[in-house]
């Protein structure tokens, strides 16, 4: 079995407990690496890195140096890329197919942000009192930690590291312990670019022990989280005692809303595409297809049609639509989740049961699965199920779409399908969520804003908005005279 230290000052680092946890692949069943439980004291010592390495020669480097460090970074990702994504179905189980283009784009955020290193510019501020020069200019704000989930291991810290190191930030980075180790394997990339050693550190373990230590370090200025509502509550909490900066990427239980007037054939499509991509472990799944009544039926029974076509199996496979749920945790949750669906009353259309059939081999496979006769006070409708399992909603007009679409407590995404102009533009306005799409599904880039409203998080990821969450502004004033008079006499 593969052995993976921390990642200290650039060098492998064992652990100061001297204990690993190994790391399961979810296809096979197999554990094939282990990794270094990470403490506090190990936290310390990265931290402690990351500190030292932000007033070192980081510091001394232009902005327009830490810009091509972050190109140079980005050929290097081009060339790993195919190795990178084998590393993260190994570990997670999502298909090859979009790891493979997950790790190849993930290059473009930093060439984007390494193009942006030198234009955060600050101005000059036209003062209202005379004989002052008053200026502004954004600032590093330090170590930030970076606490990443299971999903999409790379993609993720990508949307956190490349703002931040464009910034002149360092990092500690704690990946998920059920992935960690494309992670290990994608830092090596960014000694290889150039950057000096201690600019970017990771400390592998668990969210209890190793994150926790992390979140509460006194010399941590930014804890940059993606995960669940519950452990992203928890994290904002323990940073408050260090009156730190926190963003946080939640989950969501996003309403995918399809019109009568859409094109139907591509709505199908769309709502497949948003609940059973990534066996449904995205936080942007679309788990809830609200269905304009007059189109319910035959929509439902040509999404039944082509979902049940979907091929399960191993994920490396091209041929493979579905693979297998991550984590044995989740598995079950996602079995639980379809048993209380069934107890509320909801009907089940296709699947609805663990997959066992030839291609499912050691892992953890749940068919995807399709619920009608959803009422969105159902938990099913609710809360998040981050499996392969759709809730199908009907409603009458767009005021009823609109009132179910935004009763949850999250607001990461929706989906709005219809060929009215004027409808897109009013649903767009009324649904609160972070990213909207219309005619459409999951598109996301570097150059666009991400983040969610409500309990989907706070502060946003991606796009020019991304880079100066990774700052502190400061205001300089100079007098541009000086002046003797007596502070003590007011005039
Ligand atoms: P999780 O919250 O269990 O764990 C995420 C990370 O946080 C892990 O590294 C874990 O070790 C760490 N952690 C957990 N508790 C901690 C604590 N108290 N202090 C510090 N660190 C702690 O989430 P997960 O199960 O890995 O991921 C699934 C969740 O992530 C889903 O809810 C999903 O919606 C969400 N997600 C959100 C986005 C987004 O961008 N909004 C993207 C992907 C996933």
């Amino acid at each position: 079995m593969k052995r993976y230290e921390h990642y200290i000052n650039a060098t492998a680092a064992a652990p100061s407990t001297g204990r690993y946890f190994a790391s399961r692949n979810p296809y096979t069943g197999e554990d094939w690496a282990e990794l270094a439980e990470g403490d506090a004291t190990d936290v310390d010592r990265a931290v402690g890195a990351a500190a030292t390495a932000f007033d070192g020669e980081w510091r001394r480097l232009t902005a327009s140096a830490r810009g091509r460090l972050l190109v140079r970074l980005a050929d290097l990702i081009e060339e790993e890329a195919p190795r990178l994504a084998e590393i993260e179905v190994t570990d997670n189980g999502k298909l090859l197919a979009e790891m493979g283009a997950q790790t190849r784009y993930i290059a473009e955020w930093y060439r984007y942000y390494g193009g942006l290193a030198d234009k955060i510019e600050g101005s000059v501020i036209p003062s209202d009192k005379p004989a002052f020069f008053n200026y502004t200019k954004y600032e590093p704000l330090g170590v930030i930690a970076m606490i990443t989930p299971w999903n999409s291991p790379l993609l993720l810290l990508t949307w956190k590291l490349a703002p931040a190191l464009a910034a002149g930030n360092t990092a500690v980075i704690k990946p998920s312990e059920f992935t960690s180790a494309s992670t290990l394997e994608f830092v090596k990339l960014i000694e290889q670019a150039g950057f000096p050693p201690g600019v970017v550190n990771v400390i592998t373990g668990f969210g209890r022990e190793a994150g926790s230590a992390l979140v509460d370090h006194p010399d941590v200025a930014k804890v940059a989280f993606t995960g669940s509502d519950l452990s992203g509550q928890k994290i904002y909490e323990n940073a408050a005692a260090g009156i730190k900066h926190v963003s946080l990427e939640l989950g969501g239980k996003s309403p995918n809303i399809v019109f009568e007037d859409a094109d139907l054939e591509a709505a199908v499509m769309g709502a497949i595409s948003g609940i059973f991509a990534a066996t449904g472990q995205t936080c942007i799944a679309g788990s809830r297809l609200l269905l304009q009544r007059s189109i319910h039926d035959r929509f439902v029974k040509r999404l039944v049609e082509v979902a049940r076509e979907a091929r399960i199996g191993d994920p490396m496979d091209a041929s493979t639509n579905v693979g297998p749920v991550t984590t044995e945790a989740q598995y079950n949750k996602v079995l639980e989740y379809i048993d209380i669906a069934r107890s509320e009353g909801a009907t089940c259309v296709l699947g609805g049961g663990p997959c066992t059939g030839p291609g499912a081999k050691g892992g953890q496979f749940v068919e995807p699965t399709v619920f009608t006769g959803v009422n969105n006070t159902m938990r099913i409708a609710q809360e998040e199920v981050f499996g392969p399992v759709l809730a199908i909603i009907p409603f009458d007009d767009e005021e009823e779409a609109i009132a179910i679409g935004n009763d949850v407590v999250y607001g990461l995404a929706a989906g709005i399908w219809t060929s009215d102009m004027g409808r897109s533009l009013r649903m767009a306005d009324r649904l609160r969520a972070g990213t909207i799409w219309v005619n459409t599904y999951r598109a996301l880039s570097y150059t666009t804003p991400f983040g969610g409203f409500k309990r989907s998080g706070l502060g946003r990821e991606n796009g020019l908005e991304a880079i100066k969450q990774y700052c502190s502004v400061k205001s300089v004033w100079i007098a541009t005279q000086t002046s003797t008079a007596n502070p003590f006499v007011m005039r």
